[in-house]
């Protein structure tokens, strides 16, 4: 089986997907989207309103701004792999529960398997924790580990703010700013 029928497998799986309550509220899944054979998987944290409608990952305002950061080193969404830890939309934004990431994550884990990144840019504290709890690292807040290069098994890990802690902060702008500029010189490296 190729690649990309292996995805289209696991997005089947998560189409008709009811391990947690979140499938009852869903308007469309979110399924993450992107280049398949690429060396750099983002993952987010939830799908908000717009993505729960459209089914597409980062579309509204965190989406603006993440793509004013991709551009800002010259990534192109088409270049990289977007995906979030819960592929349904929480009612009203809430975090994600505990239980629904250990429902979700197994869809995760595939996409990541499938793709085989080189670079992975977990967005803010959920994301993060899945990572390192994933890599076997120990935990730490995003504020001590943003734009810090984790080595991992192979895979450079490369924590970040997520974008919508930003749209009303600029000082957190101006760090994810210099931290797409670390992600930047780590792809250089693995190139
Ligand atoms: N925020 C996320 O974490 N993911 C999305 O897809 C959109 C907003
Ligand atoms: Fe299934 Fe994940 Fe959606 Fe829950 S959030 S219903 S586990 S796809």
């Amino acid at each position: 089986m190729s690649k990309y029928q292996m995805m289209k497998q696991i997005e089947d799986s998560v189409k008709n997907c009811k391990k947690c309550d979140l499938y009852k509220t869903r308007k469309k899944i979110v399924f993450g989207e992107g280049l398949i054979n690429t060396d750099v998987f983002f993952i987010g944290e939830a799908p908000g309103k717009k993505e729960d409608q459209q089914g597409k990952p980062f579309v509204g305002r965190a989406g603006k701004l993440l793509d004013e950061l991709l551009d800002s080193i010259g990534l192109k969404r088409g270049e990289i792999f977007i995906s979030n830890i819960i592929k349904c939309r929480p009612p009203k934004n809430r975090n994600p529960l505990r239980s629904e990431i250990k429902a979700c994550k197994y869809y995760l884990e595939k996409q990541i398997e499938i793709i085989k990144p080189k670079i992975i840019i977990p967005l803010g504290n959920f994301a993060s924790s899945f990572v390192f709890d994933k890599y076997d690292l120990k935990k730490s807040k995003i504020s001590n580990i943003s734009g810090k290069v984790f080595r991992q098994k192979n895979i450079d890990l490369i924590p970040i703010y997520h974008p919508a802690a930003a749209i009303y902060d600029p000082n957190k702008k101006s760090v994810l700013l210099n931290d797409f500029k670390v992600i930047k010189k780590q792809l250089k490296k693995i190139k």
